[in-house]
């Protein structure tokens, strides 16, 4: 028998985002127990169940109040926000936190053999695609006309089979398209995993789970883009040296022990140090550098 008082989270069962969404979910402090035939998971150490879906169907569970929050990519929930306005249903939701994976982009692709000029190189196309709603919208805006049929995996390979002239489909790096011979040619939409919770009233425990959750989310993402800079450098160069270190802020200087004209600088730096900074800073007489990475940060 399920708690109502449990927080419910629906994540991808299995595909792109289940490794960082676990990976985030057990990050944050929460323990779960994960088995892996079953749709729910318990927590061990807080009250949370977390509900293995298809991908698909986290948008629907949010905004329906079957489960309080999803962690989902940005282009499965406008696909849906799109589908349910046409169909005059709910749309109830709020994103809580863009999460900082998944990161993708929905892009128009054609053949490389075929010429591209502008969007008017597609009008009266046809176009495989699993994202229907994107696609039109988009076009539309555009006032180009086409076809388009619904294919819900290897959208890439519908050229190739002579089912459509371009496709309109995720793209990360591009490999996959140049393995079959396509080119990119438009953007429609740039999306990463986001937080998504429901809408409607909430009781106060869950209310405050989710707060916490939030904190904690924001503190593993800001750790992420953060580094931990310790070096030794000689005491007339300090200022130099710290105006090379971009982001960080409020070094800790102190005392090397048996040593007068060095001194230790630690600090937490928001960006990466470059491998040219580090040339830099050596130049400037810094030794013992070390760039270390963080788990997580509350301020
Ligand atoms: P499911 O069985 O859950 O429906 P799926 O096949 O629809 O899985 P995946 O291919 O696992 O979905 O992708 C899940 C999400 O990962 C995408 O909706 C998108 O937000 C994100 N993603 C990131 N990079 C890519 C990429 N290169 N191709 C496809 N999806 C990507
Ligand atoms: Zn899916």
């Amino acid at each position: 028998m399920l708690d109502n008082n449990r927080l419910r989270i629906a994540m991808q069962k299995s595909g792109r985002l289940s490794e960082d969404s676990i990976k985030l979910l057990t990050t944050c402090g929460i323990k779960i127990n994960l088995k892996k035939q079953e749709l729910i998971s318990f927590s061990e150490n807080m009250p949370i169940d977390i509900f293995r879906v298809r991908d698909d169907d986290i948008p629907g569970l949010v905004m329906d109040q079957v489960v309080d929050l999803g962690i989902v990519g940005e282009n499965v929930l406008e696909e849906e926000l799109l589908r349910r306005g046409i169909q005059s249903k709910k749309i109830l939701y709020k994103i809580l936190q863009r999460l900082d994976f998944g990161k993708c982009r929905l892009s128009l692709a054609i053949p490389c053999s075929k010429k591209y000029v502008n969007l008017l190189s597609l009008q009266n196309a046809c176009i495989a695609t699993s994202y229907p709603y994107l696609l039109k919208k988009y076009l539309d805006k555009k006032n180009i006309n086409f076809n388009f049929f619904i294919l819900n995996g290897s959208v890439e390979v519908a050229p190739v089979a002579g089912l459509s002239d371009a496709i309109c489909d995720l793209v990360s790096t591009g490999a996959t398209l140049e393995a079959n011979g396509l080119k990119e040619v438009e953007i429609l939409y740039n999306s990463q995993a986001c937080l998504v919770s429901r809408l409607g009233p909430l009781p106060s425990v869950k209310k405050i789970l989710i707060e916490k959750l939030i904190t904690r989310i924001q503190g593993v993402i800001k750790a992420r883009e953060s580094k931990y800079i310790m070096l030794h450098a000689p005491s007339s160069k300090v200022q130099s040296i710290i105006s090379l270190l971009h982001g960080a802020e409020h070094p800790t200087i102190s005392r090397l022990a048996g040593e007068t004209n060095k001194v230790a600088i630690h600090m937490v730096s928001s960006e990466t140090l470059f491998w040219e900074t580090m040339e830099q800073l050596k130049v400037l007489g810094a030794s013992a550098i070390l760039v270390l990475p963080i788990e997580k940060m509350m301020e």
